[in-house]
């Protein structure tokens, strides 16, 4: 980061804050004299950073063995009992996650450890009515104090400006203007909403060690993409990117919840792939435990090689366009068994342009939709970013 940017000692105080804060997301818990190395800042800075966040009760200092597991080890200082620092675990977010077969609501702490005994499960409504109706019900069993944030899953087209779904094929009812405002309104809390796809890219990158810019690709019911380029979400004029479930494979004619024929996630979707393995092996009432189960045992086999090889050519037009090497999978396809995402990876070399003299790369990744979640609602609420002199110059 170029410091010689900003203008004013507060913009660089809170871009310093924003770092160390960073730093323990990913790391879970740490000593101050790691937080320093690892964030390259003074000692002397460092300490006034966690004083401060300490003093706004963001962060808490303690025994190590009473942090929360940290992802990196820290060796103990001999004849000190070793102290750390964390993310505060009493202040919450209330997340909510909305999805096609059902909607949880959890609170989970700074750190985005979720309180299993907070969440609340609900089958996913036909009306937003009926879905505010069970948030009233279960509000104070969720979060029954003020939450700093509710966090927001949503799949489908998200203004995030307006608050607003704009399109969602596979859950029309979380179209509704109201939604997003009133689960705010439930806690008397900003909302941080999150199309889900993206919330998953930024949890790639809170937890640390993802490539600067890459491509996420979700596979579960719908299959949905998120670009990351240096470092940031893909910004688009128009608040819809990274759609690569509803591109179309020219072979296949099944409809799509979207009302076209033949996108990409008729194939590579929970309903796309148990349709191809119940025709391909006749199979009629195979259920998704058949095909995965299946899958896990038997590796890929021809029933599967379409779509993989689809789901391939459909990757490397998105590498052709946005110039990326990087590509992580998330979710059931990839899930099934680990030749799938090499196959996959083989596709994409073969089809992409780069591969003639570069290398692209495919890694499966364990969803991380929470962090991602937290992640954002640091960047929107918490420490909101500082504004760069070269952005007001500009505008
Ligand atoms: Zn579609």
């Amino acid at each position: 980061m170029n410091f010689a940017m900003y203008v004013h000692p507060s913009d660089l105080r809170l871009a310093n804050t924003r770092r160390v804060y960073r730093s323990l997301l990913a790391a879970g818990r740490s000593s101050r004299a790691d937080l320093a190395r690892r964030t390259g800042l003074s000692a002397v800075t460092t300490g006034k950073v966690v004083d401060q966040l300490i003093e706004g009760g963001l962060l808490e200092e303690v025994d190590l063995q009473s942090a929360p597991t940290g992802r990196t080890v820290s060796a103990p200082v001999m004849g000190r009992p070793p102290r750390v620092v964390c993310l505060s675990r009493r202040a919450r977010f209330v997340a909510v996650q909305l999805g096609a077969r059902e909607c949880s609501l959890m609170s989970v702490s700074l750190g985005g450890q979720i309180d299993a005994p907070s969440r609340v499960s609900v089958p996913s409504p036909k009306r937003a009515e009926l879905f505010l109706e069970a948030v009233a019900e279960a509000k104070d069993s969720v979060c029954p104090q003020q939450p700093l944030a509710v966090l927001v899953s949503v799949p489908g087209v998200l203004d995030e400006r307006q608050n607003r779904v704009l399109f969602s094929p596979n859950l029309r009812w979380t179209e509704h203007a109201e939604l997003l405002p009133a689960l705010g309104r439930a806690w008397s809390a900003p909302v941080v909403a999150v199309q889900e796809v993206q919330s998953l890219a930024l949890g790639h990158q809170a937890f640390g060690g993802a490539p600067e810019s890459f491509l996420l690709i979700e596979f579960t019911d719908g299959v949905g993409g998120a670009v990351v380029t240096n470092g940031r979400l893909l910004e688009s004029p128009f608040p819809m990117s990274g759609e690569i479930g509803h591109i179309r494979v020219p072979t296949v004619q099944r409809r799509c919840g979207c009302g076209n024929d033949g996108c990409l996630e008729t194939l590579a979707g929970r309903p796309g792939l148990i349709e191809t393995f119940r025709t391909s092996l006749r199979k009629p009432r195979a259920t998704w435990q058949d095909v995965s189960n299946h899958v896990a045992s038997s590796g890929v086999e021809s029933w599967l090689r379409d779509t993989i090889e689809a789901t391939g050519m459909v990757i490397a037009g998105a590498v052709n366009l946005l110039g990326l090497r990087e590509v992580v999978a998330v979710g059931e396809l990839t899930e099934m068994h680990p030749d799938v995402i090499l196959r996959i990876e083989d596709a994409v070399r073969r089809h992409a342009l780069c591969s003639r003299f570069a290398q692209v790369n495919c890694r499966a990744a364990p969803g991380r939709r929470i962090l991602g979640l937290v992640a954002a609602a640091t960047d929107r609420v918490l420490l909101p970013e500082p504004a760069l002199v070269a952005t007001r110059a500009a505008g």
